[in-house]
């Protein structure tokens, strides 16, 4: 088999880490496999790299961030291919640029366009581990990107497509995918399998598990994904294409994200053309807009706008809809970044009804008031007080009966 491994930040975050990282690797070669690991930087040290850049400017270039950030990720993977030839078997490490990672030139946040992969090839042939330096490509002209946070999934998903590896094994410090993030609600449980669209919504709504991108690739391309922890042998979590058990399950995660910030436009014309200017002003800036909501104007003239955007890109979007405020008859420009979206996710929510109102009446009993809402077939978010996080998702976690013991007791209900 060709199996990908990749190991995130805490999985490579010591050189003891990195030693272990070597021995399954090793154990894997072994075992008669053809190994390729692609890895993050080292906990903390992206975190550390954007902090060290920020002290000299609030703003700094999106093309100098790109070769700063991808420093990081050049380390790990440098000591990574060390450890392991250190245990007698023949590695190599390789940036994004020498494995052939080739993307747009949307810094910090770049799509790969194609990936060659020669020298990775050539390597597995002559009985090398390649090491790649995760999160990281180039563009046609050769300089360095990077692929969003939490990209270094992206690159392994990507890589494992490319060379059409059987297997890519996703290595973290949680044992699988859970109903919710297991640091904030304790008996959350672990799912053994989920599907591809599951993830991309638990994904997208926060769960940084794996990056959003790196699921949406996986589908693509039909890649078995694994998600596991690097610091014991369980199984793990198999994220591949919807099967019918999996129709059963009304909802099967809750997902937060903290990473959202809310702009209103106060009094905009109540008329064609408005939302198109705004939205395009902040499409051309390269800003993802996630909800949107319009109130219906009382006055037939005027009415409010509000949409949110990732706290990153919230000053930009400011900046912009503040430039067009007398284009489109704004009163006031406001920015909130204290808030969070909550969100449920699950496939049976598309043959279920009374699952948005188990929500709401669950947020209303614990006093928490919703600013925003969305839906799709399998998801319903909410926007809320950033103070109050951690109590929707474990409020709600447990009204859909994700915990440990109440799994069979409340499917019944529901
Ligand atoms: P890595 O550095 O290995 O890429 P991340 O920190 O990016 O790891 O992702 C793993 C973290 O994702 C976990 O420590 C956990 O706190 C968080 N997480 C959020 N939601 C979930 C979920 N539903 N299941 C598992 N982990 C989750
Ligand atoms: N090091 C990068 C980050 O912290 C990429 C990754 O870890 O996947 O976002
Ligand atoms: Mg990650």
């Amino acid at each position: 088999m060709l199996i990908v491994q990749k190991y995130g930040g805490t999985s490579v975050g010591s050189i003891e880490r990195i030693k272990a990282v070597a021995d399954r690797v090793s154990n894997t070669k072994k075992q008669g496999n053809d190994v390729v690991v692609i890895v993050s930087a080292m906990s903390g040290e992206t975190d550390k790299l954007i902090g060290l850049a920020n002290q000299i400017s609030a703003e700094p270039d999106g093309r100098e961030m790109d070769l700063l950030l991808s420093s990081g990720e050049r380390i790990s993977a440098a000591l990574t291919a060390i450890a392991i030839s250190e245990l007698g078997f023949k590695s190599m490490s390789f940036t994004g640029r020498q494995t052939g990672i080739i993307t747009d030139e949307a810094h910090t946040k770049a799509k790969i366009e194609y990936i060659s992969g020669e020298r990775i090839k050539k390597a597995i042939k002559k009985g090398i581990i390649p090491v790649i330096a995760g999160f990281q490509g180039v563009t046609e002209t050769s300089d360095v990107t990077t692929l969003g946070r939490g990209g270094s999934d992206l690159s392994a998903v990507a890589v494992a497509a490319a060379l059409k590896a059987d297997l890519c094994e996703i290595y973290t410090d949680v044992d699988g995918v859970y109903t919710t993030d297991p640091n904030i609600v304790p008996d959350a449980r672990k799912l053994d399998k989920i599907s591809y669209d599951e993830m991309l919504e638990l994904a997208s709504l926060g769960a940084k598990v794996l990056q959003t991108r790196s699921v949406e690739f996986a589908k693509k391309y039909n890649v078995p994904v694994v998600v596991r922890s690097s610091f014991n042998n369980n199984p793990g979590t198999l994220v591949v294409k919807e099967d019918k058990d999996m129709e059963k399950v009304v909802v099967s995660g809750v997902a937060y994200d903290k990473n959202q910030a809310k702009i209103t436009a106060i009094a905009v014309h109540d008329k064609p053309g408005v939302a198109a200017m705004l939205f395009k002003a902040i499409a051309d800036a390269n800003i993802v807009v996630d909800m949107i909501v319009q109130n219906i104007s009382s006055d037939g003239k005027s009415t409010d706008i509000s949409f949110t955007v990732p706290k990153t890109d919230s000053r930009k979007a400011l900046k912009i809809t503040e430039e067009i405020v007398s284009e489109i008859g704004a009163k006031e420009v406001k920015l909130r970044e204290d808030i969070a979206k909550i969100s449920i996710v699950g496939v049976g929510m598309r043959t279920h009804s009374g699952v948005a109102a188990t929500m709401f009446d669950t947020l209303a009993k614990h006093n928490i008031n919703i600013m925003m809402i969305s839906t799709s077939e399998i998801k319903i978010s909410c926007i809320i007080d950033v103070k109050y996080t951690e109590l929707a998702v474990r409020v709600l976690h447990e009204a859909f009966g994700l915990s440990k013991n109440v799994k069979t007791k409340s499917k019944k209900k529901l």
